[in-house]
C-alpha cells in the first residue's frame, strides 16, 4: 500500500494510493503520518476507514513525512562503488570497515516531490544529490536482532540527500553542517509498506539531472543491510514509529566525476526507486 500525506483546500491530511495511482483516498481518524503508523496494524485495503476518494491531480503532495520527530539517521558509503568514488574525491583509499559511517541530517521541513531544493549560493558552490532509500520505522525498537527488523520496519521513501560538499570537507570533518541546511532532505512521494517487498528487496536506485541518468545502482550492493543497520542502531538507542533511516546511496554522485558535475539553479533532480515511485525537485 502507498500512503501520502497530502494538503487539499488549505487542509494537511494523509490518504491511501489507489492502485492505478490516479487517486487519493483521504483517511479517516488519523492526525497525520506519524499517527497512522503508530496505529496502523497492517489493515488491508478495504478495511482502512476512508472518505471519497480526490483525483491526486487536485490535491498537493506534501513529503511524507514532512516534519520528522528527529533528525534523519544517515549510512555513508552503503555501496562499494559510492565509496571508491568518495575515496578518489577526498584523495584518500577506502577500507571497508565492520561498522558503518553514520551520521545525522537535521531537517525542519522536507520539501516534496515538485518543490524547490534552495541553492543556498552564498554558502556553497557544490552542491550535491544522493538518491537513497529510506525505511520509515513502524514500532518501538529498542535491542532488536537482525533476524526480527521485518516486524519493525513500516516501510519506504525516496530521499535525496542533498549534499553541500564543500561544508562537509570545511567543518572539521564533520557532515552535519554540509548536510543540514534547509531544504536539504527532500522527500517522497509516498512511503511504500514493507509488506509490498520481501525481506531485503532488491530495488533499482536512479537519479538524473536535467533527464541525464547520473546514479544507477540498486540496494543489492548494500555493504550493510537493513537488519545489520536497524538491530545495530536499536542496539545502542531507541528508535520511534516514523524514524527514517536513509540507507546510503549508489555511485553517480556530482563530486564522483572528473570534472565534478555539482549542481546549479534551474537544474531538475529526479530520483526514481523501483516499487516506490520517482521525487523531483529544481534548485532556486
Ligand atoms: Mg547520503
Amino acid at each position: 500500500m502507498k500512503f501520502a500525506t497530502f494538503l487539499f483546500h488549505g487542509r494537511e491530511a494523509v490518504g491511501v494510493i489507489s492502485p492505478d495511482e490516479q487517486q487519493i483516498y483521504p483517511l479517516t481518524g488519523v492526525p497525520d503520518m506519524i499517527g497512522l503508523i503508530s496505529a496502523y496494524r497492517g489493515e488491508s485495503f478495504d478495511a482502512l476507514s476512508k472518505d471519497l476518494p480526490l483525483p491526486l491531480t487536485e490535491v498537493k503532495l506534501l513529503a511524507p513525512i514532512p516534519h520528522p520527530r528527529h533528525d534523519l539517521i544517515c549510512v555513508g558509503m552503503n555501496y562499494l562503488e559510492h565509496a571508491l568514488e568518495s575515496a578518489r574525491f577526498k584523495r584518500i583509499e577506502f577500507k571497508k570497515s565492520p561498522n558503518p559511517l553514520y551520521f545525522s541530517k537535521r531537517v525542519g521541513r522536507c520539501p516534496a516531490t515538485g518543490e524547490d531544493i534552495p541553492a543556498h549560493t552564498d554558502l556553497t558552490q557544490e552542491l550535491d544529490y544522493e538518491a537513497e532509500l529510506a525505511v520509515v520505522i513502524g514500532k518501538r525498537c529498542d535491542r532488536v536482532s537482525p533476524q526480527d527488523v521485518w516486524d519493525y520496519v513500516f516501510g519506504y521513501t525516496i530521499l535525496n540527500d542533498v549534499s553541500a560538499r564543500d561544508l562537509q570537507r570545511g567543518h572539521g570533518g564533520q557532515y552535519y553542517f554540509g548536510k543540514s541546511l534547509d531544504g536539504f532532505a527532500p522527500m517522497g512521494p509516498w512511503i511504500v509498506t514493507a509488506d509490498e517487498f520481501g525481506p531485503n528487496p532488491h530495488l533499482a536506485v536512479r537519479s538524473r539531472v536535467n533527464g541525464e541518468l547520473r546514479q544507477n545502482g540498486n540496494t543489492r550492493e548494500f555493504l550493510y543491510d537493513i537488519p545489520f543497520l536497524v538491530s545495530q542502531l536499536s542496539s545502542g538507542f531507541v528508535l520511534e514509529p516514523g524514524d527514517i533511516i536513509a540507507t546510503g546511496t549508489p555511485s553517480g554522485v556530482g563530486m564522483g566525476f572528473q570534472p565534478p558535475k555539482f549542481l546549479s539553479p534551474g537544474d531538475v533532480v529526479e530520483c526514481e526507486i523501483e516499487g516506490i515511485g520517482k521525487l523531483v525537485n529544481t534548485i532556486r
